[in-house]
């Protein structure tokens, strides 16, 4: 099982909330702001938990019977409120329907938590619903909003909420975590640089994407003339589908590389191939952020229906230009 301690690092305030929860001395409503994977859903389960446990020593124990309904997401006081299946935004309706559920229900432990894994899906309508409720909350009930995007929030909401800030670990701290969670140690340090020290990121991360890295940087950072380009564009002309992903990917990589560039990083144990490395040490930052404008130029390309090889196409040209000032 998770524990507060668990998430020490990703925000100032987890003993705050560990003890506020544990002696039932909590505010009607949170605000967990900060980037996906930094813990705010598992640390909002944690809360309802520890407000909920009838274990007599530490809380959350981990082993009364309401725990354990939490943990196995079947407490009936626990709502998670998310849009409907299929839908993208949290509907008025939605909210309505959970709302009135806790206002009606006798409860079993004494506390009701709802927990909004994505409160920025909410509609407007949604959000003035629950900014009513907000004003009159319901006894004993404790919101949990859970956002990367704190500003598509209404501002009444948020003044509402007491804010949480979480952050991600620094990268030896993702890491150490991540090999605590059981990843192999060279693992653990790929994988939490890919996630920027978001460690649920970092455990999201799957093996199609790890090799895509390597396999994309590999396949781009060895184009070094134009007759180069159309093999290397081959087999990515048909990515329909992955292109977001496959600009994502690039993206990412050119950063990191410009940061090696400037000297403020390496690329070791970043999950690049060696050609990717070769490309950062010998070419300087300039040649970097201008392979940074041609990632952003194929982006507009195709979001402006120009065909994805097409848009691959013109970064590696660029790329080609660059190989016959610096090569590497
Ligand atoms: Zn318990």
């Amino acid at each position: 099982m998770q524990s507060f301690e668990d998430f020490a690092g990703q925000s100032a305030h987890i003993a705050q909330l560990h003890s506020d929860f544990a002696s039932r001395a909590f505010v009607h409503a949170y605000l967990f702001a900060g980037p996906k994977g930094t813990g705010k859903k598992s640390v909002a389960r944690l809360c309802a938990m520890a407000a909920l446990c009838r274990g007599e020593g530490k809380r959350p124990c981990g082993v009364c019977g309401p725990c354990r309904r939490v943990l196995a997401g079947t407490h009936p006081d626990v709502h998670t409120v998310e849009p409907e299946k299929g839908k993208q935004l949290i509907g008025v309706d939605v909210l309505r329907g959970v709302i009135e559920e806790v206002s009606v229900r006798a409860f079993e432990d004494g506390v009701k938590a709802l927990i909004f894994p994505e409160a920025e899906r909410m509609t407007a309508q949604s959000q003035n619903c629950l900014l009513k409720t907000l004003e009159e909350p319901p006894e004993d009930t404790v919101f949990f909003l859970i956002t990367d995007q704190p500003a598509a929030l209404l501002p009444t909401i948020v003044s509402r909420c007491r804010t949480v800030r979480f952050h991600p670990l620094d990268l030896p701290q993702a890491a150490a975590r991540l090999t605590a969670l059981g990843l192999a140690p060279e693992e653990a340090r790929r994988r939490a640089r890919m996630a920027e020290g978001c460690v649920g990121q970092a455990l999201a991360i799957d093996e199609a994407a790890m090799a895509l890295r390597e396999q994309l940087t590999r396949d781009v950072f060895s184009v070094r003339r134009p007759a180069d380009v159309l093999a290397a564009v081959n087999p990515y002309k048909d990515a329909k589908e992955q292109k977001t992903q496959i600009l994502d990917v690039l993206e990412c990589a050119v950063r990191d590389i410009m940061m090696a560039q400037a000297g403020r990083m390496t690329l070791e144990d970043a999950g690049y191939a060696p050609q990717a490395e070769a490309y950062a040490r010998a070419v300087p930052l300039s040649g970097g952020l201008r392979l940074s404008a041609a990632v952003t130029r194929a982006r507009q390309m195709v979001a402006s229906n120009v065909s994805f090889a097409a848009a691959f196409e013109s970064i590696l040209l660029n790329l080609t230009e660059e190989y016959t000032q610096w090569p590497w």
